[in-house]
C-alpha cells in the first residue's frame, strides 16, 4: 500500500505550461533567475527592513499558493533555471512547504537547476529535513550578529538561539548554508570578522550586504551606511583575501580568506553596479513583476491571471515585461533624502 506521508497541502498538480523560447530582455540578457516573495509578513522586524509597526497586506491581495505555483512554473517553462523563495519570511507563510514540494517537480524533470530560499532561520529547525527532501541543496540565512542582545535589538525581539539551531539543523540535513549579514556602521562593523570566522568554521560561505535605500523606515540610512570597500580594507589589514571566480548567478563578488579557508562575498549595490550581467527578475507576493531592484518598473501579473488569462496570455504579459527590463539602476545614498524606491525589501523579496 502506498501511503502519502507528506504532511503538507501541496497545491493540486497543474498542467505544465507550454515550453517557450527563453526570456531575453531588450539588452540581450537572458533572464534565468526568478526570486519569488511568498509573503510580506515576518516574525522579525529588522530595523533596516521594516518599520516597528507594519501594516501587512490583506490576504485577498496576496497570491494564493496555486497562483504562485502557476506563475513560477510559467517562468520555468520560459527558461528560468534558478528559483529563490523569499519574503518577508517565507517560512511563516502557511502552506509554503506544500508549494516547495510542488515546485520540486521541476527539479525532478530537469527543467530547474536549483530551488532555494532566503530565510531568517527562525523556523528552520522545523523544516530543514523536509527542505532537503524536496531537493533544496543550499539556502541563505540572514544573521547580522552573534550577540544575542544585539540580535534582539536589530530584529526588534528575535531569539538568536533559534536561528543558530536552525542553521545547525540545515547543515545536519545536508543543506549548504550561506550566512548573509547586512553591514551596519554602528551595530556590527567591529564584529564582522568574528561573524565571518564563525560561518567559515561551520563550513558556510558568508556574504556581506551593503544597506540599501529601500522602503520608508524610521532611522536615517546614511547613519547606518557602511561601505564594503572600507570593510574589505579593514579585513585586509589582518587577513589575506584573494579574488576568486565564484559565480552564483548573483551580484556578489567573492574572495577566499586564506586564514579561515572560507569564501566571503560582497554585495555592493551602492558602490558597484552589477547591472550588465543581471539575469534576474523578482515577483512580489502580490504578483507584481519587478525586472530591476532599483527602479519602479512593475507589471501586474496578478491582474493578468485573475483576469482569466490562459497560458499564452500570461506568457505574452511576461515577455512584454521582460522586454522592458531597464538597462541599469542608480542608487546614490547621499543624494536621496527619501528612499530611491519606496517599497520595502520585504515585499519585493531579495
Ligand atoms: N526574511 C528573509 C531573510 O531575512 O533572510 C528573507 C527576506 S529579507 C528581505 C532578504 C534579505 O534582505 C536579508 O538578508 C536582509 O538582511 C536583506 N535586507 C533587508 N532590508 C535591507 C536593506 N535595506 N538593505 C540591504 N539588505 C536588506
Ligand atoms: Fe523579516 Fe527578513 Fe526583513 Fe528581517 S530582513 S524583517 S527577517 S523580512
Amino acid at each position: 500500500v502506498i501511503v502519502n506521508m507528506t504532511p503538507y497541502d501541496a497545491p493540486p498538480p497543474q498542467e505544465a505550461p507550454p515550453r517557450g523560447a527563453p526570456l531575453i530582455d531588450g539588452f540581450g540578457r537572458t533572464v534565468s533567475y526568478l526570486r519569488v516573495s511568498v509573503t510580506d509578513r515576518c516574525d522579525l522586524r529588522c530595523v533596516y527592513c521594516m518599520a516597528e509597526h507594519m501594516t501587512f497586506l490583506p490576504k485577498a491581495e496576496v497570491l494564493t499558493l496555486e497562483e504562485l505555483d502557476r506563475l513560477a512554473s510559467t517562468f520555468v517553462a520560459l527558461g528560468t533555471r534558478k528559483l529563490r523563495i523569499t519574503g518577508g519570511e517565507p517560512l511563516v507563510r502557511k502552506g509554503v512547504m506544500g508549494l516547495i514540494e510542488s515546485l520540486s517537480r521541476h527539479l525532478r524533470s530537469g527543467a530547474l537547476d536549483e530551488l532555494t530560499l532566503t530565510t531568517n532561520g527562525t523556523r528552520l529547525s522545523e523544516f530543514a529535513g523536509d527542505l532537503a527532501r524536496f531537493g533544496v541543496r543550499r539556502i541563505n540565512v540572514s544573521m547580522d550578529t552573534l550577540k544575542p542582545d544585539l540580535f534582539r535589538k536589530l530584529t526588534r525581539g528575535g531569539d538568536l538561539s533559534k536561528v543558530i539551531a536552525g542553521i545547525d539543523a540545515a547543515l545536519a540535513a545536508g543543506i549548504a548554508v550561506k550566512i548573509n549579514a547586512v553591514a551596519l556602521k554602528d551595530d556590527n562593523a567591529a564584529e564582522l570578522p568574528d561573524l565571518i570566522a564563525w560561518a567559515h568554521a561551520r563550513g558556510c560561505d558568508a556574504t556581506l550586504i551593503e544597506a540599501m535605500p529601500l522602503g520608508e523606515i524610521e532611522i536615517d540610512r546614511t547613519d547606518q551606511f557602511l561601505s564594503l570597500k572600507d570593510v574589505r580594507l579593514d579585513l585586509e589589514s589582518f587577513w589575506t583575501l584573494t579574488d576568486i571566480d565564484h559565480a552564483t548567478g548573483g551580484p556578489a563578488r567573492y574572495v577566499r580568506v586564506a586564514e579561515t579557508g572560507g569564501r566571503l562575498g560582497f554585495i555592493t549595490p551602492l558602490s558597484h553596479n552589477f547591472c550588465e550581467t543581471c539575469n534576474r527578475v523578482r515577483l512580489t507576493c502580490t504578483g507584481t513583476l519587478h525586472t530591476c531592484l532599483g527602479r519602479e518598473d512593475a507589471s501586474d501579473l496578478r491582474a493578468v491571471i485573475r483576469g482569466g488569462a490562459d497560458d499564452a496570455g500570461l506568457i505574452d504579459a511576461i515577455r512584454l515585461a521582460v522586454d522592458a527590463k531597464p538597462q541599469g539602476h542608480d542608487f546614490h545614498i547621499v543624494r536621496h533624502a527619501a528612499p530611491a524606491v519606496a517599497r520595502h525589501m520585504s515585499t519585493t523579496g531579495v
